[in-house]
């Protein structure tokens, strides 16, 4: 079985810092196997090893899986000198796991934003053989018209490169419209290409799902939460 530093799996697992851990550890309050430990080097093996913080047992999560409602201005990154990064916006609890976004959102654009370190799950939900369904809320300028929809359905052309077939069901048509459009892939610029493609400009997009993930509704903008149990066993 695998074994790390206890100060290493501690840290992980959300107890602070490196140095915030050892400090835990020293004071007495970690128990592996039932045994006081006060040597933050001590190898423990996460998933065999009970270990307990101040009597509290430690679950080790092997992954962590976040969903975010990315809000305007913040790039799906990890880190950025100059601009703020969706890691950015998450609690130092996970400053110790690589979490990484599952795919991009455009710095203007909203929604479900899947935050993990499961590099298996990312590369399955991203992989483009999967075919993984997208769903994105679209306002544009311009009004939308059935001959759009049809253009969808049998692949846009981009200049260089034919869409896959793609759903787009009209929510309001005007000098202003909106509606839901499902893709299959995730080229760069994708919908907003489309769109322009047809003459139409997008001034607000906002993605509701990834394959069977939803944005939870209750997320505000900038709002992040753990998976629950459910939404991982439907994702893996
Ligand atoms: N299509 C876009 O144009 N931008 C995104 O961020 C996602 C899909």
């Amino acid at each position: 079985e695998k074994t790390e530093r206890l100060d290493k799996v501690l840290s992980m697992a959300g107890y602070g810092s490196r140095k915030d851990v050892k400090k835990i550890i020293k004071r007495g309050e970690v128990e592996v196997n039932g045994r006081v430990v006060t040597d933050a080097g001590t190898p423990v093996a996460p998933a065999v090893d009970s270990i307990s913080v101040s009597g509290e047992l430690l679950i080790f999560k092997e992954h962590i899986y976040i969903m975010m409602n990315k809000p305007q201005g913040v790039i799906s990154a990890t880190h950025d000198r100059r601009e703020t990064t969706v890691i950015d916006l998450l609690e130092d609890e996970f400053s110790h796991r690589n979490l990484f976004p599952v795919g991009r959102l455009d710095k203007d654009a909203e929604g479900l934003l899947l935050l993990t370190d499961d590099g298996q799950l990312a590369h399955r939900l991203l992989s483009p053989r999967k075919k993984v369904e997208k769903v994105y809320y679209v306002e544009v300028k311009g009004r939308l018209v059935e001959e759009d929809v049809k253009a969808f359905k049998e692949g846009v052309f981009l200049g260089d490169y034919r869409a896959l077939p793609a759903k787009l069901e009209i929510l309001e048509a005007g000098e202003v419209s909106s509606a839901l459009v499902t893709i299959y892939e995730g080229k760069f610029h994708q919908i907003k290409r489309m769109m322009k493609a047809r003459g139409k400009e997008v001034t607000y997009l906002k993605r509701l799902s990834m394959g069977p993930l939803k944005l939870d509704e209750n997320l505000e903008p900038g709002e992040w939460r753990e998976l629950t149990d459910e939404e991982i066993r439907i994702l893996t």
